[in-house]
């Protein structure tokens, strides 16, 4: 692909990395994309000072112009969509009708992220003395720094920096090594309309390179305040450990493993609609996709003979990410293939029935990383399947006979990211919503993901809320005035 960046983006300019190279490679035909140069600890601490000084020049630009910014931002992406879905299909993988939602949705935070600006306001709190006052102000929290994952190259680097910019802080962003080119290309964007706006065009770099170096190197320097880290919960650990002696604001948006609630109550159609936007949207590839799916015992075969219709067709949908009719390509990398098929065998091993699916996908002419879309019926909680978050196409499907047991297991995991029910019976609904312990319910919905929408997990899960106000709250500090008035 031409007019491809593949240079770091640092205090405001395009500079060629100083380190190790990383190849970015196709994985639906392991062709090499580009090939950059990474960038060493010292380029990654010379990006957070130039984060330190854009967050002093970023407190001093008026609400008005921050949001000028981030709104013209909403608007470059959109105009760049078609290119921006490109590259995200060629470095994830992702079929090309799912990264255009992809790039509507990262501009959607944007114009959340201005709105929600825009409407912020301080405080004045009834005062208990006469003679004193205490004015509220909210303040950036300054100079920030994120690390994203492969799965939504620029969507999550939206979640994070809108409201970031919006709020007046500085963000550098560490993009995932398989899928740093989306970050580069909105780069682009960001300095073209930063000279627009006449916006400091320092306030977002880019830092492409070995994780741990670069990613201490932005952690250790004075000035970071914050760190915003979507991936693993393994590595969630680690950098919490990082942030720790710097008692940096974290917040982490980690592992999860979703349970999908089907009762008998349900309308068992609408059911499989959601269950197969929830299962299937980047082949199993997001953090909120439904991992473990509790279907109640009267309807379980109904629900799963359905499915399969559907599971079938979808498989017919397998093919070049490039191409329109494409519904499933491949997935991100071997690692993550083989894991989907110890999965599966885990599973058979201890008694699964395979209905559909289980094994690779021959795609004439690409690799060998595409999965048929698959069931798996009579699974148990100590599988594999069950217990861990397998990452691919594969329903996982075991019975219930009451509600409290459906909750029970539901919430029988260390994660609490998303958690679905399906039931048409409005008092169910609230109350297994209620009770089911994830920071995101899809309530008869499969694809609760939405910008104006609190955002964030529990548990194993993580902490923080990216999206909507909340996510503005987090890059934004309260400070009081107090102030005594001298009475007549
Ligand atoms: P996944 O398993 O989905 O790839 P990871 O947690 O490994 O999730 O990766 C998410 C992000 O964290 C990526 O940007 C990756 O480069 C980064 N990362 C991985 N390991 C480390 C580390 N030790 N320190 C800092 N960042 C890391």
């Amino acid at each position: 692909m031409r007019d491809l960046e593949t240079r770091q983006y640092i205090g405001g300019e395009f500079v060629v990395g100083d380190a190790e190279s990383i190849v970015v490679v196709n994985p639906a035909n392991d062709a090499v994309i580009a090939s950059i140069s990474g960038a060493s600890a010292t380029l990654a601490m010379r990006a957070a000072e130039a984060n330190s000084q854009a967050a002093r020049d970023m407190k001093a630009l008026p609400l008005l112009k921050r949001a000028e910014l981030v709104r013209r931002l909403a608007l470059g992406i959109r105009m760049d969509a078609a290119r921006l879905a490109s590259i995200l299909t060629l470095e994830s993988g992702k079929p090309i009708l799912e990264s255009r939602g992809e790039v509507e949705y990262a501009a959607s935070f944007f114009e959340n992220a201005a709105a929600a600006a825009e409407m912020a306001t301080g405080e004045l709190p009834a005062s208990r003395m006469s003679d004193r006052r205490v004015l509220v102000l909210r303040e950036p929290i300054g100079a920030t720094v994120a690390i994203t994952p492969w799965n939504f190259p620029l969507a999550m680097i939206a979640r994070k920096f809108a409201p970031a910019l919006a709020a007046g802080c500085s963000q550098v962003v560490k993009p995932a090594e398989e899928t740093p080119l989306a970050a580069l290309a909105f780069a682009s964007i960001f300095e073209h309309c930063a000279h627009e706006v006449g916006a400091p065009a320092a306030a977002f770099s880019v830092v492409v390179g070995d994780p741990p170096t670069v990613a201490q190197a932005l952690i250790a320097h004075p000035s970071t305040r914050k760190l915003s880290f979507t991936g693993s919960t393994e590595v969630g650990r680690i950098l919490a450990a990082q942030c720790a002696p710097r008692l940096l604001k974290t917040a982490l948006e980690l592992g999860g493993n979703a349970p999908f609630l089907v009762f008998a109550d349900s309308d068992i159609d609408r059911a499989v609609e959601q269950a197969m936007l929830s299962k299937f949207r980047f082949m199993g590839q997001t953090c909120i996709c439904a991992n473990r799916f509790l279907l109640e015992q009267s309807v379980a075969e109904e629900f799963l003979a359905r499915l399969e219709v559907r599971v079938r067709a979808l498989a017919n949908m397998i093919g070049d990410p490039t191409l329109e009719f494409t519904r499933m390509g491949p997935l991100i990398n071997d690692a993550a293939i083989e894991k989907v098929e110890s999965h599966v065998a885990d599973a058979v091993a201890h008694g699964a029935q395979l209905r559909v699916g289980g094994r690779r996908a021959e795609v004439a002419g690409l690799s060998r990383r595409f999965y048929e879309p698959t069931i798996l019926s009579n699974c148990d909680p100590t599988m594999r399947c069950s217990r861990e978050e397998t990452f691919g196409p594969v329903v996982a499907a075991m019975t219930f006979h009451s509600e409290s047991e459906a909750i029970t297991m539901a919430n029988a995991v260390p994660y609490g990211l998303a958690g679905y029910v399906m039931t048409q019976d409005a008092d169910r609904l609230l109350r297994v919503a209620e009770a089911l312990d994830f920071g995101v319910i899809g309530a008869n919905d499969g694809a609760p993901s939405t910008a104006e929408a609190p955002f964030g997990g529990r548990k194993d899960s993580g902490l923080g809320k990216e999206g909507g106000t909340h996510g503005l709250d987090a890059y934004t500090d309260l400070k009081y005035v107090s102030l005594r008035v001298r009475n007549c």
